[in-house]
């Protein structure tokens, strides 16, 4: 804008500029105008007073040549006198026929009386007219009578139009005096005979007598403001009143004499100062232009330079993980497809590592995002001492990163997948605290497990899978058969979603004994799949996949509402109505709200807290120990108890276990299968009761089918039990036609008892 302003404010100046140029040019051109126009006005009055020059000489030729023809025939008067001279006479006539601008000749007595006059009629008015007037010459005549001195007459326009002068010469002088003679000739027609033709064609001539204006007559009007450019005087008597011959160049000589040049130099000059001035606007403007150009150009430059890096930025922005550093899914899948493209022809084995940590979100929940983010940041530091500058890092997003190696051997690649867990081993510290973090690795080859890069990352995941479900801190790679385990995941998932939908989802409820009284205690809660094609679909066949696809959330969800609902039913038929056991998956004791939805729950079916028990797994209760002490807590705050379901597996030890707030401990069935006959087994169960006595626990054993196991239990001191010995798990109506009647097992037991 600022730009404009300034280029538009010097838009004057090259107007100016242009002007001064202009006028410089045009001054130059009109001074070498002038001067060349001086210069040929100068030659051309040369050449008039030149050609003036020798009209003088003409004409004093001519005259002198006349007067001294006339002296000489007044000189022979003296001697032969006019009477005999009649051969003067003749010759005296031829002079004048042969001059014939003379109008008259003659001779006057002394007294001035006409003594003879040529024979002609003209002559003889002109001389009658002529001595009219003789009377204003007279004193000059006497004293030419004396000296012999030529008297000329005025200038006289005789009525016939014609200028004349008269020339008087005295005959004789002193005593010898006889008169004069006498001759009058038309000054027009005598100047014009004595003027060469050549002169006269060139010149254009004025003759003043005694200021009157005597040739040529009548002055035509082009002569009156005319430039005389030369001139000279005669004095033909010395009477001191001179003839003044004036000259100019005729038109046609002047066009002759003067050149084209000046006009030629004055065409030329405007031309070229107008051919100057533009240019000089031109090339200011195209300057200013240049300049307004140039600094547009930088201008423009600059913005795409701006641009460009304001674009790489946003590139970097749009490919990186701000936390990191490090490619993020964008921009890992684009490294990656280079990385394979470039791979494609180097020996060697090329793999894409899938990396997560393990219970990240663990580490999120119970220690806070915060710490979280600087562990993630810690993890490629860790990670690139032991990998390699080629080698590539990228966040895929979470705890996820992708790593691409390229290796001479598979067995290469695996070594690296181990020292990868291994470089996690001593832990991270992070604000005076040290954490142990482990991670799971899922390796696919390129181009066996996938020759596009979504391909890898997705098989890279599955292997992933695999390891986390192998139980982490390892790696898997990636192999056919995972890939068909895959599919199957994803229609079982499918499948499951269809199923909910479809109302195919059954809970059955199985009793648990009181082993004092054999009296139903309670119930737990059982899913069941009644597949459409008429088979059922046993628990374990969908419950991990559902956990793992995420849709155990609703199944979870179906299950409370399910048995809640039915316990209210039952809670009508007894004042005592059965404890309600449901099983919770993982995935449902990490959801924010799970407390208090499920405390909605109660309330919408009132039911009393105080009748559920929620069973978690020992692998779930000790994944996330701070977390799920706090949901616990919670739970067991609204008035639920909490059972450790299949206890025993998990290696977790009860003294551990007695920081929660855990009501129940059921010990897992692969103990009390063999209890009978297994001696461990037996040892295992014994410790687990007393231990759970002393820390004011209750103890339940599942999948009690024999009475043996029974008998055991119970000398165990075990409270409770479960197992098809008592009962199948059976349908809501069947429990509640339990409920009102009477429980067969004890019937049962108390025969072979
Ligand atoms: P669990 O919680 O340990 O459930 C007890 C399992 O033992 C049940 O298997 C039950 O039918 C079986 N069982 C009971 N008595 C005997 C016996 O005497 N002998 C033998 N061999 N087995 C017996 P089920 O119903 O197939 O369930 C398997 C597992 O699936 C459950 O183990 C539980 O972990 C899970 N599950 C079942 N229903 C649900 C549910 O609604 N939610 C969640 N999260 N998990 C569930
Ligand atoms: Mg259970
Ligand atoms: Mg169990």
């Amino acid at each position: 804008m600022s730009m404009d302003h300034a280029a538009f404010s010097r838009a004057p100046l090259a107007i100016v500029l242009t002007a001064v140029m202009l006028a410089t040019t045009l001054l130059s051109t009109a001074l070498f105008h002038r001067s060349l126009v001086q210069n040929q006005e100068d030659t051309i009055n040369r050449q008039v007073r030149q050609l003036a020059d020798y009209v003088r000489v003409d004409l004093l030729d001519g005259v002198g040549n006349q007067i001294r023809s006339q002296q000489r025939m007044a000189a022979r008067l003296v001697y032969h006198g006019l009477e005999e001279a009649s051969s003067w006479q003749r010759e005296v006539t031829l002079f004048k026929q042969h001059h014939n601008y003379y109008l008259a000749m003659g001779v006057l007595w002394p007294d001035l009386s006409t003594r003879w006059i040529s024979q002609d009629g003209d002559a003889k008015a002109s001389l009658e007219w002529l001595t009219a007037s003789i009377d204003q010459y007279r004193a000059a005549l006497r004293d030419a009578s004396v000296t012999g001195a030529l008297v000329v007459s005025r200038p006289v326009v005789l009525p016939n139009g014609r200028f004349t002068l008269t020339f008087y010469h005295p005959i004789g002088i002193g005593d010898a005096h006889q008169g004069f003679l006498l001759a009058t000739f038309s000054v027009p027609d005598a100047v014009d005979s004595m003027i060469s033709d050549m002169f006269r064609d060139e010149l254009k001539l004025r003759v003043r007598a005694r200021g009157e204006i005597i040739y040529p007559h009548p002055q035509p009007i082009s002569f009156e403001h005319y430039d005389w450019q030369a001139g000279f005087s005669i004095d033909l008597d010395g009477d001191g009143e001179a003839f003044d011959f004036e000259f100019g160049l005729s038109e046609d000589a002047r066009l002759q004499y003067a050149s084209a040049l000046p006009q030629v130099a004055l065409i030329g000059g405007i031309a070229l100062s107008l051919l100057l001035a533009t240019i000089t606007f031109l090339a200011i403007n195209a300057a200013r232009h240049a300049k307004v150009l140039a600094s547009s150009n930088q201008r423009l430059e600059e913005e795409v330079r701006e641009r460009e890096l304001a674009e790489q930025e946003m590139e970097f922005l749009v490919t990186h993980d701000p936390l990191t550093g490090l490619p993020n899914r964008t921009g890992s899948t684009r490294y990656l497809e280079r990385i394979l493209a470039d791979s494609r022809n180097k020996p060697g084995q090329m793999a894409l590592v899938f990396f997560d940590l393990d219970q990240f979100k663990d580490i999120n929940d119970s220690l806070g995002h915060q710490l979280g983010d600087q562990l993630l940041c810690q993890i490629p530091k860790r990670l690139a001492g032991v990998l390699n500058d080629r080698d590539f890092i990228g966040r895929h997003g979470g705890d996820e990163f992708l790593i691409a190696v390229h290796r001479p051997t598979r067995e290469d690649i695996e070594q690296l997948a181990v020292n990868i867990l291994r470089s996690l081993d001593r832990g991270f510290a992070i604000d005076d605290n040290r954490f142990f973090v482990s991670a799971s690795l899922g390796i696919a080859y390129y181009p066996e497990s996938g020759e596009t890069v979504s391909d890898l990352i997705q098989n890279a995941d599955t292997a992933l899978f695999k390891a986390k479900n192998a139980g982490r801190n390892q790696f898997a790679v990636f192999t056919r058969e995972m890939f068909s385990q895959a599919q199957h995941r994803l229609h079982l998932s499918r499948d499951i979603r269809h199923a909910l939908d479809a109302d195919q989802f059954k809970v059955v409820y199985q009793p648990i004994v009181n082993l004092n009284d054999l009296s139903m205690a309670g119930v737990e809660a059982l899913l069941r799949w009644q597949h459409e094609k008429g088979y059922l679909v046993p628990p374990q066949e969908f419950i991990r996949v559902a956990e793992e696809t995420g849709v155990i959330d609703r199944l979870g969800q179906f299950v409370l509402e399910r048995s809640l609902s039915d316990l209210a039913q039952w809670k009508q038929l007894t004042p005592t109505p059965p404890a309600l056991a449901v099983n919770v998956s993982g995935s449902q004791v990490r959801q924010d709200h799970f407390a208090e939805d499920l405390s909605l729950l109660l309330h919408k079916y009132r039911i009393d807290p105080g009748l559920v028990h929620i069973e978690i797994t020992e692998e779930i209760l000790i994944e996330n120990l701070m977390r799920n002490r706090r949901l616990l807590k919670k739970l067991n705050d609204i008035g639920m108890r909490i059972v450790v379901d299949d206890f025993g597996v998990g290696y977790s030890s009860l003294a551990y276990l007695k920081n929660f707030p855990i009501s129940v401990v059921k010990i897992d069935r692969s103990f009390v299968k063999d209890l009978a006959c297994d001696r461990e087994d037996q040892a295992i169960t014994r410790t687990i009761c007393s231990l759970a006595e002393d820390l004011g626990m209750q103890t339940v054993a599942e999948g009690v089918e024999k009475q043996e196991q029974l008998a055991l239990l119970r000398g165990f001191r075990c409270q409770f039990a479960q197992g098809f010995l008592f009962s199948q798990p059976l349908p809501a109506e069947q429990i509640a036609e339990l409920l009102a009647g009477q429980l067969p097992w004890q019937k049962l037991i108390d025969e072979k008892n």
